[in-house]
């Protein structure tokens, strides 16, 4: 972590630019949200799932607010309250891939760590 206000800029644009910050092809919604957060921080909003909605489950117009009702308020406590489930310790696992196109269902990592 850094307070130096160039760096922020600098990840600020790189971030606005958009070019680090598009889902992979069917990354679900946790896996998205943990390398943007991982990366970018949290702002305060929803603006990651958002743009994760946007681009990957574009009908789902009510899910900022269906996960604020689950304590997720926020990218962060989207990741905290409503996808506590993550293997520990591990880092950042590759998506396994959304179970259902345009659901905001997590990827089963469970199942590629006891297949791996
Ligand atoms: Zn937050
Ligand atoms: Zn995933």
């Amino acid at each position: 972590m850094t307070d130096n206000i160039a760096d922020a800029v600098e990840a600020e644009l790189i971030a606005l630019s958009g070019v680090l910050t598009e889902p992979e092809e069917r990354e679900c919604l946790r896996c998205f949200l943990l390398r943007m957060l991982n990366e970018f921080g949290c702002d305060g909003t929803h603006r990651w799932t958002v743009r994760w909605r946007d681009l990957l489950a574009p009908r789902a117009d009510g899910l900022p607010a269906r996960l604020a009702e689950l304590g997720g308020c926020c990218d962060c406590e989207v990741l905290l309250n409503v996808f506590p489930q993550y293997p520990r310790g591990a880092g950042l696992l590759p998506c396994a891939g959304q179970p259902q196109e345009g659901s905001a269902v997590p990827c089963d990592l469970h199942v590629l760590r006891r297949t791996a």
